[in-house]
């Protein structure tokens, strides 16, 4: 915080003043203070300048965050849609595995079951 500086019309006091406020007495004779305009709006506009300063520096953390934040999303997406992909490689060729041979095996179990028993039945 800068402090405006300022001098006592009456009793020559140097005295500092906080910008926010305006209006000021002096704490030696309790005179009121007359501000120099000059150097309060140029204060001002130092602060002004400051404060977007600040605000862009926000901004900019902001747009890191949202950028980080899609960043992050993409790679989701991406792990996702690698999962997926995985679960295709590997899913689709058990499941035809499974589609393929349960028929055959529902043919050729009972095809060897009563080969099995005329066989037995022979000897
Ligand atoms: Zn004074």
């Amino acid at each position: 915080m800068k402090f405006i500086h300022l001098k006592c019309d009456s009793c020559g006091a140097e005295l500092e003043l906080d910008p926010e406020h305006l209006q000021a007495y002096c704490q030696f004779c309790g005179s009121k203070l007359l501000i120099d305009m000059d150097q309060l709006s140029e204060l001002l506009v130092e602060k002004e300048k400051t404060k977007r300063v600040v605000e862009s520096e926000q901004n900019a953390t902001k747009r890191e965050e949202i950028k980080y934040h899609y960043k992050e999303e993409r790679s989701k997406r991406k792990h996702r849609e690698e999962m997926t992909e995985l679960g295709f490689i590997f899913g689709v060729p058990i499941l035809s595995i499974i589609v393929l041979v349960a028929p055959v095996l529902l043919i050729i179990l009972p095809i060897l079951a009563i080969v099995y028993f005329v066989l037995k039945k022979k000897k």
